[in-house]
């Protein structure tokens, strides 16, 4: 398979290359010429294969077929998923199906890996998919991945890259902007290769100083003669984007296995989202031939995509919501251009025509038959903070079931949706963060009274009220000894990643 961008049809890489890479020299987003299939007999196939041997097949059919040195042969395959996934998470598997009592909806929960979010599934992988792809195309140099983050992005990533040989990895976080608990997953990482440091500003301000670092010419040479390279861990990488494909035909196989579905038979997923890269990994598995009727992209109150997906005009010029839903409060939603490349028939001069208008006036709208196009998929729906307090109390009280702040927006989103529509399909909706990972606002919504500010102390009062076990990764975060207390200024981010 072959990589082209979403930016220029020119560009032809391979899938290694695209992986070691990030991002195209243009500025565009690489994505695979064409989508591979995936035929019914090949989905009966899989549901007979537990998660790791589903992986392998599915990757297998994105990495393989370009000949030449730089590609993958099915045993690596195979070994890149197994150190991934074999001992991450427990039985029965990264991605297990959970069905509601009212027998149409199934929450498929991605967060029972290391760091209790669904970034642990791509980001257990990628290191591996990235290290033997630095093997083919960058003879083995050493990678140092820097990433900025808002909070889930960031722990992913450090227990990812954590001692893998090969790669040093720098996490930079808003020093004044995660949570308390996200903090001290970040400061208390074990492993030789890793730093995290605070920045002394928000978000933009680390992600800007990153964006300034990957720009820096003169540091480039400096590394390329030290025989490194800097690359990128967030999930405008395909590497990220292709672990994400797997989960949703996994769940269609789990549903097929359980007898609550027949072949062919048709569902619809509710994705919580942000960056809208785990979406658009479910475009990818529906494109291949996964029976999916509709996506349903849920929005807090940074509704920017709901805007977009029922008018075609995409307008970033607003205001900036904290939310209780923090990993999806993003007004610039980059896998969005993989969409319009997609949906518009890989029309790249199109999408680099959008992508200008963006960085340049904030905004930018589709033509009519391309949104046309967009919704025959999409359907899109938003929940403000009372909405999703509410939404949680309700699932817990009528189904027994504890979601965190952001399952709870698409939760709240199928609920207005059905109601819109009347139609009661087998929904699944993704279950992306453990609710202890958010405590504090859980507890809030489910009980009525004060609630502790210490982050252990309220995921104490949730696990005694709920009956619900609190991962034992989040409550040993309590013990463990603080290893990074350094906090920077933005200008300075440079000194802290020359290991
Ligand atoms: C990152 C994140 C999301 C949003 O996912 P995108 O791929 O950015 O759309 C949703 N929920 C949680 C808990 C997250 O960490």
């Amino acid at each position: 398979m072959l990589y082209t961008s979403t930016r220029d049809h020119g560009v032809r890489v391979s899938a290694a290359q695209a992986i070691a890479q990030g991002i195209s020299r243009e500025g565009g987003l690489f994505v695979p010429e064409s989508v591979p299939a995936l035929l019914p007999r090949e989905l009966e196939a899989l549901a007979g294969m537990d998660y790791i041997a589903r992986a392998e097949a599915i990757l297998v059919k994105f990495l393989t077929g370009e000949g030449g040195g730089e590609g993958w042969r099915r045993e690596e395959i195979a070994r890149c998923v197994r150190a991934a996934y074999e001992n991450s998470f427990p039985a029965p598997g990264a991605a297990p199906l959970c069905a509601l009592p009212d027998g149409k909806t199934f929450l498929l929960e991605l967060f029972h890996g290391p760091t209790c979010a669904f970034k642990d599934i791509a980001l257990q992988l990628l290191p591996q998919l990235l290290t033997a792809a630095a093997k083919k195309v960058l003879s083995g140099r050493e990678v140092i991945i820097l990433t900025a983050t808002s909070g889930d992005t960031g722990k992913a990533a450090l227990e990812g890259f954590c001692d893998v040989p090969g790669t040093k990895i720098a996490v930079f976080y808003p020093s004044e902007g995660v949570s308390e608990m996200q903090r001290l997953q970040m400061v208390t990482q074990e492993g030789e290769n890793v730093r995290v440091i605070g920045v002394r500003g928000n978000f933009d301000d680390a992600q800007s100083g990153v964006k300034a670092i990957f720009g820096d010419r003169a540091l480039a040479a400096r590394m390329a003669a030290a025989g490194k390279v800097f690359s990128s861990a967030n999930s405008i990488n395909w590497g990220r984007l292709l672990p994400q494909i797997v989960y949703y035909i996994s769940a269609y196989c789990d549903l097929l296995r359980q007898g609550a579905l027949s072949g062919g038979q048709a569902l619809d997923f509710v994705v919580p989202t942000g960056n809208f890269g785990n979406i658009l990994a479910a475009y990818y598995a529906k494109e291949m031939g996964l029976p999916v009727r509709r996506l349903l992209c849920a929005s807090n109150r940074n509704r920017v995509l709901t805007d977009f997906l029922q008018s075609g005009c995409y307008d970033r010029r607003r205001a900036f919501f904290t939310t209780l839903s923090p990993s999806m409060d993003i007004l610039i939603s980059s896998n969005l251009e993989r969409l319009l490349w997609l949906c518009s028939g890989g029309d790249c001069q199109a999408v680099a025509g959008w992508m200008a208008q963006l960085a340049r006036e904030g905004c930018y709208s589709v033509p009519e038959a391309l949104l046309q196009k967009i919704q025959s998929v999409f359907a899109a729906g938003d929940c403000d903070d009372a909405q999703t307090g509410e939404t949680i109390r309700r699932v817990y009280e009528t189904q027994g079931y504890l979601s965190d702040t952001h399952t709870a927006v698409a939760l709240h989103a199928l609920q207005v949706w059905r109601g819109r529509t009347g139609e009661a399909l087998p929904a699944v909706v993704v279950s992306t963060a453990s609710p202890f990972k958010f405590a504090g606002s859980v507890l809030a919504a489910i009980q009525p009274g004060a609630v502790p500010a210490d982050p252990f102390a309220a995921a104490q009062a949730l696990e005694a009220l709920s009956g619900v076990p609190c991962p034992a990764q989040l409550k040993a975060l309590a013990r463990k000894p603080v290893r990074f207390r350094e906090i920077c200024e933005p200008k300075d981010m440079k000194d802290y990643i020359l290991f």
